[in-house]
């Protein structure tokens, strides 16, 4: 991208684009000459192979989102692309990545600090642009940045929501009916968490359990894990004594949804 006006923001998506998407987009635009979009579905990131071949996907539409959103350059590259044949290199981030996400789904950072070291040599932009409900992603591809001295910038961005307060999620599209009525509870449990921390709740386990709580009021909710963890270090916290991350994992039949809500 050698050609491209300075400076260049990176948007890297995994396409089927959404609000949540066009606010990194717009985010670049206001900071940044030229706003570059990945599109890419990255095979190497999904722990589940039914998820990937599920993932919703339209190049068409996403095309036409960058374009309104004022995008100046969309990368979509195909998978042969990005792994050539005889590609066998994995960049592995160490503790930052073992808990939560790191722990419900091995390998996914593994994937996502591989493919996003190699979007960020190929694209060289001053910026790349991450959303905040990818909380733990954020500060894994920080540590991996800092650590192997790339010179992009990673700008974390707030999480866009849906009126009734869940999260945007190209897997929401995956919810029926009743799920997609449910899936609310996750923002409503973080808010109770939060509640409950405003008012001087500073026992990790009572935060657990008002949010357990709150996802219990929803039959549809299955959680898959509830945190209450140091934002610095993800490890989970006996005590709030410090700025910390609510996060939850959820599935709502086959659709895995995940949201946090930063404390602090
Ligand atoms: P994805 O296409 O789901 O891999 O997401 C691409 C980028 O968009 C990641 O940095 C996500 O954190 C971010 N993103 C996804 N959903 C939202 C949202 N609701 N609000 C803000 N950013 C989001």
């Amino acid at each position: 991208m050698a050609a491209a006006e300075r400076p260049v923001g990176l948007v890297p998506t995994m396409g089927w684009l959404h609000a949540g998407h066009t606010s990194l987009i717009e985010r670049s635009r206001a900071a940044d000459r030229t706003t570059i979009v990945s599109i890419f579905v990255n095979p190497t990131q999904f722990d589940d192979p039914a998820d990937f071949e599920r993932y919703p996907r339209s190049e068409a539409r996403d095309l036409a989102t960058c374009e309104a959103a004022g995008a100046d350059l969309v990368f979509s590259p195909p998978v042969e692309e990005v792994y050539p044949a005889g590609f066998d290199t994995t960049i592995h981030v160490g503790r930052i990545a073992g808990p939560l996400e790191g722990a419900a789904r091995p390998g996914h950072f593994d994937g996502v600090a591989t493919v996003v070291a190699i979007l960020f040599d190929l694209i060289r932009a001053d910026r790349a642009y991450f959303g905040q409900k990818d909380a733990q992603q954020i500060m894994v591809i920080r540590r991996m940045a800092t650590d192997l001295a790339i010179g992009t910038e990673v700008v974390s961005c707030p999480t866009v929501r849906e009126p009734d307060g869940l999260a945007l999620s190209s897997r929401n599209v995956h919810l029926s009916p009743a799920e997609r009525a449910a899936a609310p509870v996750l923002h409503r449990a973080l808010l109770a968490g939060r509640s409950a921390w405003a008012a001087g709740e500073r026992d990790g386990e009572a935060l657990r359990t008002t949010m357990r709580s709150t996802l219990a009021g929803e039959p549809l909710a299955r959680p898959e894990y509830i945190s209450v963890a140091d934002a610095d270090t993800l490890a989970e916290l006996t005590t709030v004594d410090r700025p910390a991350l609510l996060s939850l994992a959820v599935r709502f039949g086959t659709t895995r949804l995940i949201d946090n809500e930063p404390l602090g």
